[in-house]
């Protein structure tokens, strides 16, 4: 995102966006995350058209932006009548959290109001929102005056769009598609998704934020959904409903090494002679593999940092996909919660991977 990109669309591009989706059009918009395909929240044949474009199956729920109040001063900023078309109960927590972390990559889900239309909720009696941080987007929000649905403006269970040019790739023959170029997204991977609709705080999906972060700002506690299973006596552990195994999957075959075993992942390929791409962390200065009689590698330099690391993450996989490598290998993120939102990318990742990713991703 770069930070003067406001300014560089013009305030006509802007008001084509507002009269589009104001019409029931679609509209795709950066994020600090990802880029979104965008629909008017309070429109039901809207809504549907997302779903349509990108062959999501519609009991999978989207989350709704908002504009964040335009003051210089966020503490400042009173959101009980900005979350009151929204949402039905709005707790201590739910404000301490919007007041630390919005406009932000951070979602939290409430128990809705009826306003809301079940299909942005995938038919659920609760509605995720966040307000996002880029500035563009806020500005585009500030003027539609309304939330609007933003699920990743990619097809169903593929990589997310980082950039405008990824978006306009994803959905090439839609010609009239309009798309808010807002440069590349910094985040880099979707929002932290926090359910406030329990009893107590449950982290539905990790990203940049994360529970330790929130602690540390709040004094809240957000429980990871196996210890809320424990807590509630459940043996059932809440999950992000549509979240699946399969997402953000490459065409690719793509597989995680162990440090320093990438010949092990290899032998699960053994008809792969050639044109394997290994990403190697840029702290090593190379593989430390003594190299492989008959296998060629290419290294890929990637950061060793999970800021930057997932910054990259889907720019890396959509540029090796493209390269037309027989194999991919990533090195397995280490362990600690700051790289819990990558770890999940891309566990999805592989497991959807390779030529019939797109099956995959269905189930
Ligand atoms: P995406 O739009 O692809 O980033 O996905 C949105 C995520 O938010 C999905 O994983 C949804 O399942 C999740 N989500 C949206 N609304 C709700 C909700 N009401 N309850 C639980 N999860 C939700
Ligand atoms: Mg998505």
């Amino acid at each position: 995102m770069s930070s003067d990109s406001s300014s560089l669309q013009s305030a006509a591009v802007i008001q084509e966006a507002v009269q589009s989706l104001r019409s029931g059009g679609l509209v795709a918009f950066p994020t600090e995350t990802v880029y979104g395909l965008g629909a008017d929240a309070k429109n039901p044949e809207a809504i549907k058209k997302v779903f349509a474009a990108k062959g999501r199956p519609s009991n999978h729920p989207l989350i709704v932006h908002i504009a964040a109040p335009d003051k210089f001063d966020q503490s400042q900023v009173d959101w009980v009548p900005v979350l009151a078309p929204w949402v039905r109960d709005l707790s201590e927590d739910a404000l301490k959290l919007i007041h630390a972390f919005w406009p932000g990559p951070l979602t939290l889900v409430f128990k809705k109001d009826k306003s809301v239309p079940l299909e942005a909720t995938g038919g659920q009696d609760t509605v995720a929102i966040r307000a996002p941080a880029h500035p563009l987007t806020q500005e585009l929000l500030r003027k539609f005056k309304g939330g609007i649905v933003g699920p990743s403006a990619n097809r169903f269970g593929k990589v997310s769009p980082t950039s405008a040019a990824d978006v306009r790739y994803e959905f090439e023959e839609m010609l009239d598609l309009m798309i808010l170029d807002g440069g590349d997204c910094d985040v880099g991977i979707e929002s932290t998704i926090i359910d406030l609709s329990r009893d107590h705080p449950v982290l539905l999906r990790p990203g940049l934020i994360t529970p330790g972060d929130i602690l540390a700002k709040t004094g809240i506690k957000v429980y990871l959904p196996h210890e809320y299973a424990v807590l509630a006596g459940q043996s059932e552990t809440p999950v992000v409903s549509g979240s699946l195994r399969a997402h953000y999957a490459p065409t690719t075959p793509l597989r995680l090494y162990a440090s320093g075993r990438v010949l092990d992942a290899l032998s699960e390929f053994p008809d792969i002679k050639s044109r394997v791409a290994v990403a190697v962390w840029d702290s090593d200065s190379s593989l430390g593999e003594d190299g492989h009689p008959s296998v060629h590698f290419e290294e890929v330099l990637v950061p060793s940092d999970s800021v930057s690391f997932a910054s990259k993450l889907y720019r890396t996989l959509r540029d090796l996909d493209q390269q037309g490598w027989d194999l991919i290998l990533l090195p397995e993120p280490p362990v600690g919660e700051e790289w819990d939102g990558v770890r999940d990318r891309l566990q999805r990742a592989c497991f959807g991977s390779g030529p019939s990713s797109s099956s995959h991703a269905n189930n």
